[in-house]
């Protein structure tokens, strides 16, 4: 394993109090976690780079939902997604068909004109947006190419995503990839209201494994 590669470690407790039955449920995960990913959409018009800030919350990052509006433009019962700073994500090249669109009126939803993929999700009266995790390059997600002859290339690990355009690195990335930094389930799960009975609601990624906050309605 590269020792570029930090592992976390989240213990989480919870207490789940519902009407007919208390439980206290104790998860451990540990997973390495990257620098820097790379994404973009189904037809390669629109690319991106990730870099996380080093203090960034990989737990609290990991958030689903299963909105109407989240499954209308994925097509899809849920949508994984990873909360960053605005600033950790850019896109590279060119982008000449991003589009937006606004289904409510101060959230965008950015997506690529030409194939339709959905690539983030964001607030305009924030400083996150949250990208499409199903639009990670395979690589990261989930190792595909390890371990022969595939490395990420890093800017270095910035908080504020500065311009100082310093040297690439190189950071192997593990067997397996970065899933699990990704979508470990740990953040907030928004419109649990709307899951699917006998079909969503019982998937632990989406909050029924005790991991996360389980959030009924809107945000
Ligand atoms: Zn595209
Ligand atoms: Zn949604």
């Amino acid at each position: 394993m590269s020792p570029q590669v930090l592992f976390y470690t989240v213990e989480t407790v919870h207490d789940k109090n519902q009407k007919d039955r208390q439980t206290i449920m104790t998860s451990t995960l540990t997973f390495p976690t990257p620098k820097t990913i790379t994404g973009g959409c189904l037809c390669g018009g629109l690319r991106y780079l990730v870099e996380f800030p080093i203090d960034h919350d990989f737990r609290a990052g990991s958030e689903t939902c299963q909105c109407t509006q989240c499954r209308k433009q994925t097509g899809g019962l849920f949508l994984v997604s990873h909360r960053v700073s605005t600033a950790a994500f850019r896109f590279t090249g060119s982008h000449a068909t991003l589009r937006q669109f606004n289904a409510t009126p101060n959230v965008d939803r950015a997506f690529c004109s030409d194939c339709g993929s959905l690539i983030y999700w964001r607030p305009k009266d924030k400083s996150y947006l949250c990208f499409t995790v199903g639009t990670v390059d395979p690589l990261y997600l989930i190792g595909e190419g390890h371990p022969e002859g595939v490395a990420s290339t890093a800017r270095g690990s910035g908080a504020a995503g500065g311009d100082k355009a310093s040297q690439p690195e190189t950071e192997s990335v593990p067997e397996g990839g970065y899933g699990m930094a990704l979508a470990n389930g740990c953040g907030r799960h928004y419109w649990c209201k709307n899951e699917i009975k006998g079909v969503t609601d019982g998937i632990p990624l989406l909050g029924m494994g005790g991991r996360g906050t389980r959030c009924l309605g809107d945000y």
